[in-house]
């Protein structure tokens, strides 16, 4: 390459840490990365910016391409990926996002604690409504634009604190599971180290090969009953899950022990899925002839003659060929009925929750609330270290660049590229509403 021009473009080359101030400021470890609480150096009294430096070094030019796509992406609901700085230096990805205050694992967090200390906190009525709408919302335009979020659980559901956005629901980390699926080290490299379970739907768990949008709607499913209820609905202890089989017998138990034994007739390609066998040989249907997800509702006091539990029930189909679609769900009953969802969730109140606090760079932010076990999961939460166990078969291979980054023509396009329309939330025919009960607890 022209050594003049080698020159002339990393002089130009915008650096994270020239334009953003973010040292001292993590606030969160994930999957991929550390997250940063960043100001723009130009103007620190401005705009909030959350910052993700991407674990490893390097990138793949399929995950060049992704991000690229991923950069198109505009919706209200779904954060928004802003810039992407490759630093040269030490080979860093650093990706910025707007900043959001809250997420659903706090704010749940949060009302069980009140719980627990008998101390519970009002909250909006509408509130668990609101926040299931603009998911589904947010789920309905990834979907329509092809792309899977395949990793859906509360703490990837942010909420937007005080300002023009408040109470908005932003969807994060939407297609970095295929992003970065290719682990950047080898797995045994990573810390010791669990996968959620909790959220994974039953065909995944069966050895299913592709992920599908009803994996995502499964998700919502169990998130909505948790936010109904305060607990994690398929809650299962999870110890020394260091395995790439996605074959997960404790979690299946779990499922089966609320929702009851998949019936033939009700899932038909059940028999289809690979560890079919493994499941005949394990389980036993009369061990859950009693479970049904009427009654673990009605214990959470949920009834099941509410709308609520009527779409949930549509949600947490088994059969991932007859679970609802997003769309079908934003036209669902619950959401016509009085009262609508609204845009800012909170309704306008004060919001009760604590802000994001920052972490140490050896402090991972437990979510375990187990700080001294990170393998044994004895508590109601997910434990925050997790493996990157070996997805399903997808459609994008990584191979790695390796040497000089090789990404100037993607990332010329991605610092350039085109943002398209998103949907509007007020776009939705939540709004024609009939006069009955919502919920207003966790
Ligand atoms: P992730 O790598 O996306 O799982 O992020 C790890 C943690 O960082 C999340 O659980 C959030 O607590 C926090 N986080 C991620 N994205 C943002 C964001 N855009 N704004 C504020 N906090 C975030």
């Amino acid at each position: 390459m022209d050594y003049d021009y080698k020159v002339k473009t990393a002089a130009e080359r915008a650096k994270v840490e020239d334009l953003f101030e973010y040292e001292g400021c993590k606030v969160g470890r994930g999957t991929y990365g550390h997250v940063y609480k960043a100001k723009s150096k130009a103007s620190p009294d401005s705009k909030e910016y959350a910052l993700k430096q991407i674990e490893g070094t390097g990138i793949s030019m399929s995950a060049c391409r992704e991000i690229a796509l991923l950069r198109e992406l505009k919706h209200p609901n779904v954060i928004s990926l802003q810039k992407v700085f490759l630093s040269h230096t030490d080979r860093k990805v650093w990706l910025l996002f707007e900043f959001a205050e809250h997420d659903l694992w706090h704010i749940i967090k949060f009302h069980r604690s009140a719980k627990a200390n008998k101390k519970p906190v009002h909250i909006p009525r509408n509130m668990v409504k609101s926040l299931i709408f603009q998911i589904l919302d947010g789920i309905h335009y990834l979907h329509a634009n092809w792309v899977l979020h395949r990793d859906l659980k509360p703490a990837n559901i942010l909420v937007m604190g005080e300002g023009p956005e408040r109470g908005r629901v932003k969807i994060a980390d939407m297609g970095f599971a295929r992003l970065f699926n290719s682990p950047l080290k080898p797995l045994a490299d990573l810390d010791p180290v669990v996968v959620t379970f909790w959220y994974r739907a039953p065909e995944l768990l069966l050895g299913a090969r592709h992920y599908s949008k009803a994996i995502d709607i499964w998700a919502i499913g169990c998130i909505f009953a948790e936010l109904l209820t305060s607990e994690p609905i398929f809650h299962c202890r999870q110890e020394d899950i260091k395995t790439s089989n996605p074959y997960h017998h404790d979690q299946l138990d779990r499922i089966f022990n609320v929702m009851g034994f998949p019936q033939e007739k009700d899932w038909e390609d059940i028999r289809k899925m690979p560890e079919h066998q493994t499941l005949m040989k394990d389980f036993k249907r009369s061990t859950y002839g009693n479970c049904n997800l009427m009654k673990y509702m009605e214990k959470h006091k949920v009834k099941s003659e509410s709308k609520a539990f009527s779409l949930l029930q549509k949600l947490l189909t088994m059969d991932p060929t007859k679970r609802m679609t997003s769309e079908l769900a934003m036209k669902d009953q619950y959401f016509l009925e009085d009262p609508v969802p609204s845009q800012d969730v909170f309704e306008g109140l004060p919001i009760p929750y604590p802000k994001r606090e920052f972490i140490s760079d050896d402090d991972n932010e437990d979510k375990s609330d187990n700080k001294n076990n990170a393998n044994t999961n004895h508590s109601d939460q997910p434990p925050q270290k997790r493996v990157r166990v070996m997805p399903p078969v997808t459609t994008s291979s990584s191979n790695m660049v390796s040497g000089e980054f090789q990404v100037r023509k993607h990332v010329h396009n991605m610092q350039s590229g085109s943002q398209q329309q998103g949907m509007n939330f007020s776009s939705s025919n939540a709004s024609q509403g009939s006069a009955s009960s919502g919920y207003s607890r966790f």
